[in-house]
């Protein structure tokens, strides 16, 4: 079994101490140890960051944009082989792979503006031969803590931008897929960045209490669940540290009467079951206006849900791969135990999947639950797996008010052919990305990504324009020179015009 070592200060650097196991969940074998960072390991890697951001910082925008150039070029050279990795360790399949490295390439392509995107604001003659502007300077050192869903794009969300506007960055990914995302990273070295500019360290709590902790960490960008965003938030906020902190979700679709039914089930089979679920815009629940529209749906679904190609992610062609861990299997079968048990109709049970071949890998089918009512923990709570709950409802307002009444606010959608409800929708949902005909609305990387309620801490979202207002802060500079011939007398009141 291989070690997968930490990248700091342009080294691989392998680490004695407490490991863990990363498993191919397609097979359930574990196939590489990973060390766990000690605070002295974190304290390397933010040493390496301190002493190369000077020279990083004044770096013209325009150099740094071209080593992401060059990092894009090899991302699209390295696709097959970054897949492949991503697909071993997370289970998902090779064309989900290699969609979320495309993603993850746009906000590469967002960063090649960095000249553009860095431009000041500028004021000339706000007073007599005054003239203002702001500049956006970098942080210094910043870090990300990424999740195991999407270990290609979420950290792409993050050090692209950070390190285009001239910060130096830690990554410290999941502790369960790493092996794509040190692999991107070492890439991005290829390219030219220089050494210290970006390190990568596995770890856990340990590893993300050191960062949370030390003071040369200006910033920290959080991707993962709910309560571990929490923490982060409060932690980091408390030291005085910029924070955004995307937590969990409960993403809900609403069907109305005048839907294109057959497109709406296209689009929902996708967004629940693709990933196995494993997203955080999967639809997990689909609130049906109207009992006419849910045995229409639950009808259509059906076979659909039970023709679903599961097997090794590796493989080509199919829809789903295994859950992450067995420990993830588990967690949401038992969500589905507690399903039946509070009384919610099991229409489709993917439990007990066994694939041939694979029978050790970490499976479970697709589920479908019917008649589900919001005091139920399968309604209330995040399962992150591939089981879709459906709620019945006999108005768009009461559709409306279940969402606004969720503790989570990530992304929703509305399928319809009304445009008066589609506007209500969008003026009135407390989300904070919301689709109209459109299952997952993942905005691209020239918007920004982030949700509403306890599925974000923080003031800004993830990546685009407030990425980089995250990354950088504001200097106003107010600069006069006087004309020679003449005398300005002292002035007590408050300048102004
Ligand atoms: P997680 O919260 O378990 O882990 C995320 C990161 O936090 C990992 O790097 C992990 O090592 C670290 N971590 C775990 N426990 C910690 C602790 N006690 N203290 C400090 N750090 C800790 O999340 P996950 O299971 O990897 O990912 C799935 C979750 O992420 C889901 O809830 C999903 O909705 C969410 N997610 C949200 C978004 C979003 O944009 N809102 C995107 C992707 C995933």
């Amino acid at each position: 079994m291989s070690v997968i070592p930490h990248l700091i200060n342009g080294e691989l650097v392998t680490e004695n101490g407490r490991a863990v196991d990363v498993f191919n969940p397609s097979t359930g074998q574990a196939i590489h140890k990973l060390p766990l960072a000690t605070r002295e390991t974190i304290q390397h890697a933010i040493d390496a960051a301190k002493a190369a951001f000077p020279a990083w910082r004044n770096t013209p925008p325009a150099k740094r944009a071209q080593v992401m150039f060059r990092f894009k070029q090899l991302l699209e050279q390295n696709e097959a082989r970054i897949s492949q990795l991503i697909s071993e360790e997370h289970g998902k399949t090779l064309e989900d792979a290699a969609g979320e490295l495309k993603r993850g390439i746009e906000n590469v392509e967002f960063a090649c503006a960095a000249p553009e995107i860095l431009k000041g604001e500028y004021s000339r003659n706000v007073g007599p031969n005054i003239d203002a502007w702001s500049d956006f300077q970098p942080l210094g050192v910043v870090a990300g803590i990424t999740p195991f869903n999407f270990p290609a794009m979420v950290p792409l969300w993050m050090y692209p931008l950070a390190i285009v506007c001239g910060n130096c960055f830690i990554l410290k990914p999941s502790e369960r897929d790493p092996s794509s995302t040190l692999l991107i990273a070492q890439l991005l070295i290829e390219a030219g960045l220089p050494k210290g500019v970006l390190s990568v360290v596995h770890g856990d709590k340990t590893a993300v209490d050191a960062l949370i902790e030390a003071p040369e960490v200006k910033a920290l960008s959080f991707v993962g669940s709910t309560p571990i965003a929490e923490y982060i938030y409060a932690e980091g906020t408390k030291r005085g540290k910029r924070v955004q902190a995307l937590g969990g979700a409960k993403n809900h679709a609403v069907l109305m009467p005048d839907a294109d039914l057959d497109n709406a089930v296209s689009a929902l089979m996708g967004a629940a079951y693709g990933s196995c679920g494993e997203r955080c815009m999967a639809i997990s629940v689909a609130v049906c206006v109207g009992d006419q529209v849910a045995d229409a749906l639950v009808a259509k679904l059906v076979p659909q849900i039970k023709a679903l190609k599961i097997g090794a992610g590796t493989s080509c062609g199919l829809d789903m791969g295994p859950l992450v861990t067995g420990q993830a299997r588990d967690k949401v079968s038992g969500y589905v135990d507690d399903g039946v048990a509070a009384g919610a109709t099991l229409v489709v049970d993917g439990r007990g999947l066994s694939i041939p071949g694979n029978e050790d890998g970490f499976f479970l089918g697709g589920c479908l639950f019917d008649n589900v009512t919001p005091e139920m923990r399968i309604y209330k709570e995040e399962i992150f797996g591939p089981v879709l709950c459906v709620v019945r409802v006999n108005s768009l307002e009461e559709a409306m008010k279940l969402i606004n009444d969720h503790e989570y606010g990530n992304g929703t959608c509305i399928f319809t052919r009304d445009g008066e409800a589609a506007r209500l929708f969008c003026d009135e949902i407390e989300v904070g990305m919301v689709g109209v005909n459109v299952p997952l609305p993942v905005p691209v990387a020239y918007h920004s990504f982030g949700g509403w309620k306890r599925s974000l801490f923080g003031d800004l979202h993830a990546y685009g324009p407030d990425g980089v207002r995250f990354y950088t802060r504001r200097k106003a500079i107010t600069q006069r020179w006087p004309q020679r011939a003449s005398h300005e007398a002292s002035q007590f009141a408050f300048p102004s015009l």
